[in-house]
């Protein structure tokens, strides 16, 4: 298929695949220098690409693997390697070692370049799943080109990441061999076929835009997904792409090239956080949006202050705090700026409630709900006017409100001291009905409870 190219667009293939992969991969030479080395290759050692393109490359070698190579390239430069890939290790800029492997890459050396050898950062997610020969070697033999783009095409056959060139409809036109490795699937198999076939059902509908990635151009963003192996398993990808420039265009329209590399391992383990998050969660006190106490905590600390009230004779006070038009507030901004705003607003309550036996609690939703043991009515009416004058003064803009231009809440408070026979509910109750109050009184106002 590649060879139906003209040497442009394969040029176009290969030195994108090349650029975009995430894998870090470079080419040094006998001269001690490094010729081309790749984005991710100078991100993956700490140095950005053009401190190391040109400069040489023993200073990110680790000394005793620096002699090795200097053999093999001399070897190669005679013309009389057989260089089995060895591993090696590289130098970060900030003194850790990296892992990388070593190859001397299988190609005519084109005009003016010196021998080189092609080196490969290895990644966690690159072991084989198939097992396989080692990819390439004799397809790159047979397919050997004299141009500079049979360097990028060693880098592409031998990446342990999967290249592929697509048209606009997402049918392979391209796949580079590691396909076998990964998914288990021959190249020729895939070839022809859409891209979108493997994918699983879920993920087809979960990404946005994917079925027309063209219309997003020229860079596709990154997007991870489950696709289908050989054997009816899937294994998550990740993939980043690119539309081929029109000035390479072959004139059957545009074709996108998409480097996917296997995140698997990733994915596992993201999961497997998850699930601990969520049992942490289950068992905690905390709300994690806004890191106050969470409804659990609440309930077993405010059926506590009241048995301690009761004791004592001392007053129990409770606030509900109610952000107002709150429901409108998600429908302007979207519901991540509206959990922004709850931290905001639980901050602005953190600096309203200062003394040590004062609870925070997140109620429910937007709702919040503030303990004010041995507190009285007085005492508990300036905290909630404290409250809400703190909230304003965040002056977060808020265009439904039909209060203000910011966001504004509303306060409910109430004051009892605690008796037998009577519910820990019925103080709740109160200052419920007192936000009903507020809330009906024109919102942004803090009102204390009054028998009617
Ligand atoms: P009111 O002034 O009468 O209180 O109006 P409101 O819109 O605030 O009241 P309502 O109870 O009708 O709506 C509460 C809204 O709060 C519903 C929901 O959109 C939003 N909400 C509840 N919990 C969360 C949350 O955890 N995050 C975000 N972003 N929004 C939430
Ligand atoms: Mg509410
Ligand atoms: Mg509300």
């Amino acid at each position: 298929m590649v060879d139906q190219w003209t040497d442009a667009e394969q040029t176009q293939l290969y030195f994108s695949a090349f650029r975009l992969s995430a894998s870090g991969m470079a080419f040094f030479s006998e001269e001690g220098l490094f010729l081309r080395v790749n984005p991710a290759f100078g991100k993956q050692i700490g140095y950005p690409e053009e401190a190391l393109n040109g400069k040489p490359w023993e200073p990110v070698i680790h000394p005793q693997d620096r002699e090795r190579i200097h053999r093999i390239l001399k070897e190669l430069a005679d013309g009389t390697s057989a260089a089995q890939p060895f591993e090696a290790r590289l130098i970060r800029s900030d003194g850790t070692l990296v892992p990388c492997s070593v190859t001397a890459p299988v190609v005519t050396r084109p005009n003016g370049w010196p021998a080189s050898l092609f080196v490969q950062i290895l990644g966690s997610d690159a072991q084989s799943r198939f097992a396989t020969p080692t990819p390439g070697r004799e397809t790159i033999r047979e397919k050997n080109g004299t141009g500079s783009d049979s360097l990028y095409r060693t880098l592409v056959e031998q990446s342990t990441d999967v290249v592929s060139m697509h048209d606009l409809s997402g049918r392979i036109l391209y796949i580079s061999p590691s396909c076998r490795v990964l998914l288990g699937y021959e190249p020729e198999e895939l070839i022809g076929t859409s891209a979108y076939d493997l994918f699983h059902p879920e993920d087809l509908t979960k990404i946005p835009g994917m079925m027309s990635p063209m219309e997003t151009a020229p860079n596709l963003p990154l997007s991870s997904y489950r696709i289908r192996t050989k054997n009816g398993g899937y294994v998550w990808f990740e993939t980043s792409g690119r539309i081929a420039d029109d000035e390479h265009d072959s004139g059957n329209g545009q074709t996108v090239i998409c480097i996917s590399r296997d995140i698997s391992s990733r994915k596992q383990t993201e999961q497997q956080l998850m699930k601990t998050n969520e049992l942490l969660q289950k068992i905690s006190s905390i709300d994690a949006l806004t890191g106050l106490a969470n409804r659990r905590f609440f309930d077993e600390r405010f059926a506590k202050e009241w048995r301690h009230a009761m004791r004592f004779s001392t007053p129990l006070s409770v606030i509900l705090l109610d952000i107002d038009y709150f429901k409108r507030y998600n429908d302007t901004y979207g519901h991540h700026d509206g959990d922004a705003c709850l931290q905001y607003v639980a901050e602005a309550m953190r600096r309203a409630a200062k003394r040590p036996g004062d609870m925070i609690a997140r109620y429910g939703g937007e709702e919040f709900v503030i303990v004010l043991p041995v507190t009285d009515g007085r005492g508990a009416l300036y905290v909630g006017e404290r409250m809400r004058s703190e909230v304003e003064q965040l002056r977060i803009p808020h265009r439904g409100s039909a209060v203000s231009s910011f966001v504004t809440a509303s306060l409910g408070v109430a004051t009892m001291i605690p008796v037998r026979d009577v519910s820990p509910r019925e103080l709740i109750i109160r200052a419920d009905k007192a936000l009903y109050r507020a809330k009906q009184e024109g919102r942004n106002r803090a009102i204390a409870y009054r028998d009617e």
